[in-house]
This record gives C-alpha cells, structure tokens and sequence, in this order.
C-alpha cells in the first residue's frame, strides 16, 4: 500500500493543475482499491455547496454540473462531522440523497472521507461499489492517508489555477488572494520580480521572450559548455572508472543531442518561452517519467537527469545577466522561495517596495531585517505558486498578511487610500525626534534601536535613537562568501560606535545557527533551532569567538562606549567561560600598546533555563537584555520560522508575558538593568506593558521607534500600570490581544496598529 501511495502522491505533484489533480486521484484511488466509483466533491466556500469535480465511475457528464448544498446528503454529513462515513448500502442511511444524472443508484457500499487541510474543509473523496458490503478497515485507513496527503496538494492547485487563469493579465473578479504571516506591516502594490537561489531548477519562473533567435543561441552555447565540461570530467575520473561507468558519461552527452533532451528544449524555446524556463519543463518531465519506473536502476536515473539539468542551469545562469545588471522596475515587489538577507542587499532600495517569501516567517531574520529598512513584507505564502507570477501586479498588504496577484482596480484603489492614510500617520510622527520619550506624568523611557546593516545606523539617528540595544553582527558576516578578518570588523564596528558615540552601543557576539546560515560555514542539524547555536558555536569555536572581540575593543579605542552581549546562553559555565575570553582579549590587546576600557559584559535571555537563572547571571555581567523572539519560540515550543505554526508563535500569550514580568524583578533584585530587544518593544502596545513592568530600556527596529514615542507620549505610568495589571491575569492570548487593542483605541492609540483597511 505504501508503495501505490507513494506512486500516487508523486503522479498527483507532477499534475499541471488542479483538472490533472482531480483525475488522477480518482482513476489511480479507483484502481487502488478496486472499486467501481471514485470522485471528489470539492466544496464551494461562495456558494456553499459541494460540486462534483472529478469521477471514475460515475457519469462523466455530470461533473461541474452536479452539486449538493452544505448540510445535504452522506456527502455533507462527512464535511459536518469533518470524519468518515462508511456504509454497506448508502441508500437506507436518513441523510441519503439520491444525485440526478450521475447513474449512482446502482452502488450500495459507501465510505467518504473529508479532505482537510490546515484546519480547512476543501471537500470529500467518496468511493462507492455495487455490493452490499462495508469497507474493510485497511481500505478506510489507506483513503484517510490518501485524503490527508493530497489535501496540500489540491489546495494548492487550486492556488496555482487561479494563477493560471489570470496569467494571461485578464483580472481576476474575485482578486484571488494568498494567506501569508506578516513580515513587516504596510501595504505595497507594484510588479512581481521572482529571485531564486542559482541552479535551483524547480525555483526557475516562468518567463517569456521576445528575441528567439538570441534565445537559443544562448541555450546552444550553455550546451556546448555543458558538453565540454562532461568530456573534462570523464577524461579526468577515466582512470578510476570501470568501463560500463565510463559509458554513462557517453550517455550523458548523446542526451544532450538535438534529437534527445537539447532539441526538445530548443522547441520549447522556440514557443516562446526563456532557455531557463524551457529547461524546467523539460527536466522536469523526464524526471517525472524515471521516476514513476518500477525499475529500481531506472529510478534512478531520474538523478541523472535532474544533475545534468542542474549543471546546464547554472551555464545559463553564468552567461545570462548578472543580478546587479538586472533593471527591476519601479516599485517592485521582490518574491522568493526563502528569502535570505543577502537577497535583501540585491536590489535597489529605491526600487523595492514589498518582500514576498513562500517559506518563513515573521520572526525568520530575513522579515527582522526587513522591518529594520520599513519594507513591507509576507512571509510563509505557502501556497503562491511562486515561479509564475513574474511581472504580475501584486497588492501586498502587510497588516492582514495577504497578497493579491492582479487585483482588480477597485481594489488597488481602496489599497492606494490605505496607502495615503499611512503616509499621514507617519508625516504626524516626524516631528518626534528631538522630544524625549516621556509619558504624560514624566516617567521617561530610554528607546534604543536593533542594527545591523550599516544603513540602519543613520535611519536610526534621524529617529532619535539613544543607543543601539543589539547590534546583530552576524548580519556583516551573512553578506559574505568568507570569515571577515580582525581588521574588516574591526572597520565594520567602528562605524557603528563612532556614529552613536558616546551614546552607548550593545554588539552581540556572532549569533549563527538556526535559520542565520553562513554559506561558508555550513551548520546541517534536524533540529537547528535546539542545537548548535549562538554562544555554543563560538564557544567551540574560540579562534572565531577571539577575533571578534578583539575586532570589537579596538573598534571601540578612545569611544569607550562599547557592550558586549552574549546571544544564547542556557548555564553559568557559558557566561564565565565568555567573560575569561573576554579578559583574555583585553589583556592581549593592552600588551600590544592598545589603550582599551573595560567593556560592559551582558547576556541575553532567550531560553527558559536561562529565565530561572536571572539572579545568577545579574551577579555576573552588567546588564540583561531579553530577546523576546526566542524566548517566545522556546517558551511555546512554536518554531518561529515554521509558516505552518505561525499562528501558535503569540508574543502575548499569558506564559510570555509572565516570564517576562519574572525577568524584570529578579535582574532589579541584584540592581541590575534590563533591557528588552526583541520585536516586542517595537509594537506600542508590548512597549506599554514592558515599561509598566519596569524595563530600563526598550530597544526596536528604527522603524517602529517614532511609533512606540507617540505610544508612551500619551499615556500616563500610572495608566500604562493599570493595563498591565488588567492584563497579566488574562489567561488567554487572543482575549489579551482583544483587550490591548480596544484600550490603545480608548486611548487613541488605535490608528499606530493598522489603518482602515478594505474589508
Ligand atoms: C531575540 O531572540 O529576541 C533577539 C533579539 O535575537 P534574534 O531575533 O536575532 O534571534
Ligand atoms: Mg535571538
């Protein structure tokens, strides 16, 4: 059974769309289990009614035709109780109703199981037979399987139809729309520019050309490099090789012959489409094909295909325009599988207005850096059929966490209005900068900003920062192919201090691992989130750890205005270990006639053991600073980059809030200040109840700051201490974010979280 299932679920991902979908599941499910019928009843939300939209078994004339409403028949009862229904002759059940036209009188036995996905109800696959008989228990699990697996699948063919349909720039009435997480609020409306990773064969858009000719000279030069490039490998391995494996290298150059896969994507190219493209689509059916082979061996030449695919890619990729040399059009709204923060540096930031990643999240550092340059942004839009939609209008509206492809012009208009009342907010904030962020009874709250890109500095500075609260200096390291020298980051961290000074400025030591990969220094784990992260690297990693600090101090000669934070840390042992490093640094650096200041030494709390630990640490360094976004991850046990549980990730949930609360009164046990630098303190309702619980400093991305200003400006200490204690003893997320947001509009504060938007 695993076997066929497996067959199946690979036919039905190989579908062009959802028509394929549907009828491949109903002919393979029907064969599967040898039985007279198979269909899909899929549910339309609109109407409210199941239509039959694919069969084997039934008649073919009633497909698209019959439907039944919600609360009608077997069909309906299965959607109501969201669990099978199996039974020996459907016709004696109460709920039966007898469907017109489909010629299923004849079938007694019945067993229908929903298709759910993501909580979603997308509709019912039925089997039926002419016997009298129920459903052995191994037939009902295999459809319950089945069910399960390709609901993701229809749900996003359904997606990627709608694509289909509107590729070809007719509007789409029902400005069909793709549910994401926000990455960064605002709304964006502008063209799509699709980036994929090089030789990602499957990221490869879809794009059209005009200049055929050029076309296929290009694909014909890639090929002839390709060929070359097999014959050097073959010659250099053919000592080592036994003859039949020196053959398949023979094999692999007459693939490439005009009569095998070349001339086919010569064709392709010839229709139209860019040599990339074409190659996809090429590739990717003859993979489909060895792979559905029973045959072991010739499974897996499936591999082969896809590698020659992949080194033809990236010969494509060498001779075709460079990213810098790419013209992105006005307002372009940048769409990525996984979006990394180097793809972030690729285009123009006059030209960029929106982000869109398929994978992530709004905690994933990609959506951190995005709110740090104000870009609006959705991340884990699952189901965004991600590789057509080049060049299609997109409305991005970063509140909801939703993306429009080709939106109606009713549409883009309401947005535009939503646009324009954002820019009025914002103009209202400008005058802040100078004003001290003091509440209405002179409670004055120190706001600091999270950098890490040069830029962020002077964006900072014109919002009137006080201090950077976390300087994240893996970000330098992530835009580059190599470990940066003593002497780069040394000049790298110097700007930062010496633009701030002598404001104070909190570097935190490298913080790689879990979703911050350095491509040139790979780190693969199962579980990256709880493994080899932050402190553990460096400290296994002490030459790293050195050089970084002693960057740090010297960057920091004659400013003295330098912190030093550890990102991280689970136990004591850590922080001393880091703290003798640190002296060691010192101390090497004094002997070389440097004239460097103690720096001021602080841990971050960011898992649970280190929250039971405050004390013990506070007697250890001179500050705190919370990072909120892990502490939330680890605390609810909700990856914070995994789209599919982003809707469990709740900064407010009550155990948050708590721990937070717990931080704050042990640090000022051993008078010990505590800062705040996760996205918390950038959202003006957390800010409020961070200051109510007596955080020294609230640090945020620059965005945000004149916000979380105008928030504290206009409550008073006592006010923002009764919200607190009205809150902290909800025990329910939701109904704590309820409560926040109708008191911050009481207060009217309610226009700093989300203007009017359409309905
Ligand atoms: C945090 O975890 O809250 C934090 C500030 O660090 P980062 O988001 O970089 O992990
Ligand atoms: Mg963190």
């Amino acid at each position: 059974m695993l076997e066929t299932l497996r067959k199946i679920v690979q036919e039905v991902n190989a579908a062009a769309d959802l028509e394929s979908v549907l009828d491949v599941i109903v002919r393979r499910v029907q064969r599967a289990i040898r039985t007279d019928v198979c269909s899909i009843y899929l549910l339309d939300r609109q109407r409210e009614r199941y239509m039959l939209m694919a069969t084997q078994g039934l008649n073919q004339k009633s497909v698209g035709r019959v439907s039944l409403s919600v609360d009608e028949g077997i069909v309906g009862l299965v959607g109501q109780r969201a669990e099978p229904i199996n039974l020996e002759d459907a016709a004696t059940h109460s709920a039966f109703t007898y469907l017109k036209g489909t010629g299923e009188k004849k079938f007694h036995a019945f067993l229908g199981v929903p298709i759910i996905h993501h909580r979603t109800l997308l509709g019912v696959l039925v089997v039926q037979q002419k016997l009298i008989r129920k459903f052995d228990e191994s037939e009902e699990a295999f459809m319950v399987t089945m069910s399960a697996q390709l609901a993701g699948v229809i749900a996003h063919a359904e997606a990627t139809g709608s694509i289909l349909q509107i590729s070809d720039h007719t509007k789409n009435e029902a400005d069909r729309k793709f549910e994401g997480v926000s990455g960064c609020i605002g709304v964006a409306i502008g063209p799509a520019v699709v980036m994929t990773p090089l030789a990602d064969l499957d990221g490869v858009p879809d794009r059209k050309v005009d200049d055929i000719k050029a076309e296929v000279a290009t694909f014909k030069r890639a090929l002839a490099q390709v060929r070359r490039d097999i014959k050097r490998v073959g010659r250099s391995l053919a000592k080592r090789l036994r003859s039949e494996e020196r053959e398949l290298f023979d094999v692999y150059i007459r693939m490439l012959d005009d009569n095998a896969l070349g001339g086919e994507i010569i064709a392709r190219i010839k229709a139209g489409s860019w040599a990339q493209g074409a190659l996809k689509q090429v590739i990717g059916e003859h993979v489909q094909q060895f792979s559905m082979m029973d045959d072991p061996y010739l499974r897996e030449r499936a591999t082969d295909i896809k590698d020659l695919g992949r080194r033809m890619l990236t010969f494509l990729q060498e001779s075709g325009p460079s990213l810098s040399e790419i013209v992105f059009p006005e307002n372009t709204i940048l769409v990525a599988d996984e979006l990394t923060p180097a793809m972030l540096g690729e285009v123009p930031t006059e030209k960029l207005v929106g982000l869109i990643s398929v994978h992530g999240s709004g905690n994933s550092h990609a959506a951190i850096l995005a709110r740090s340059m104000g870009i609006p942004t959705l991340m884990g839009v699952v189901d965004l059929p991600y590789t057509r939609v080049e060049g299609l209008n997109v409305i991005l509206d970063g509140y909801s966490g939703r993306a429009f492809i080709n939106p109606s012009d009713d549409l883009i208009q309401c947005y535009q209005e939503v646009i324009r009342e954002e820019d009025e907010v914002n103009a209202g904030l400008e005058g802040l900068k100078e004003l001290p962020a003091e509440t209405t009874d002179g409670y004055r709250m120190p706001l600091w900003v999270n950098t890490g890109l040069i830029a962020d500095v002077a964006r900072a500075l014109d919002r009137g920062a006080e201090g950077i609260g976390l300087y994240r200096t893996e970000i330098p390291f992530m835009i580059r192919d190599f470990f940066p020298s003593e002497q780069d980051q040394m000049e790298t961290y110097r700007k930062q201090l010496e633009a701030f000074a002598p404001r104070p400025v909190t570097m935190r030591t490298l913080d790689i691992g879990g979703d911050k990969p350095l491509s040139y220094f790979p780190i693969k784990e199962d579980n990256p989130f709880l493994g080899w992260r932050g402190i553990r690297v460096t400290l296994d990693h002490p030459e790293i750890f050195l050089v970084q600090i002693r960057a740090m101090l010297r960057a920091a000669e004659g400013l003295d205005n330098l912190r030093i934070m550890l990102p991280m840390v689970t136990s004591v042992r850590e922080v001393d270990e880091s703290k003798r490093l640190i002296a060691q640094a010192v101390e090497g650096l004094r002997e070389e006639g440097h004239n460097i200041t103690q720096p001021l030494i602080g841990v971050m709390i960011e898992v649970p053991a280190a929250v039971y630990q405050v004390r013990r640490f506070a007697r250890r360094v001179d500050f705190i600073s919370v990072g909120s976004n892990d502490l939330t991850q680890y605390l609810l046990a909700v990856d914070r980059n995994n789209p599919r549980v982003a809707d469990l990730y709740v900064p407010y949930h009550p155990a948050v809030l708590k721990a937070l609360q717990f931080i704050v009164l042990e640090a000022h046990k051993e008078n010990v200040s505590v800062s705040i630098c996760g996205e918390m303190a950038a959202d003006p309702a957390g800010a409020i109840l961070l200051m109510a619980m007596g955080y020294d400093v609230l640090s945020m991305n620059a965005t945000n700051l004149p916000k979380v200003k105008f928030a504290l400006r206009g409550i008073s200490f006592e006010r923002a201490k009764a919200l607190l204690s009205e809150i902290i003893v909800i025990g329910d997320a939701d109904k704590i974010q309820a409560a926040l947001s109708s008191r911050l509009k009481e207060m009217g504060l309610g226009q700093l979280t989300q203007p009017t938007m359409p309905d």
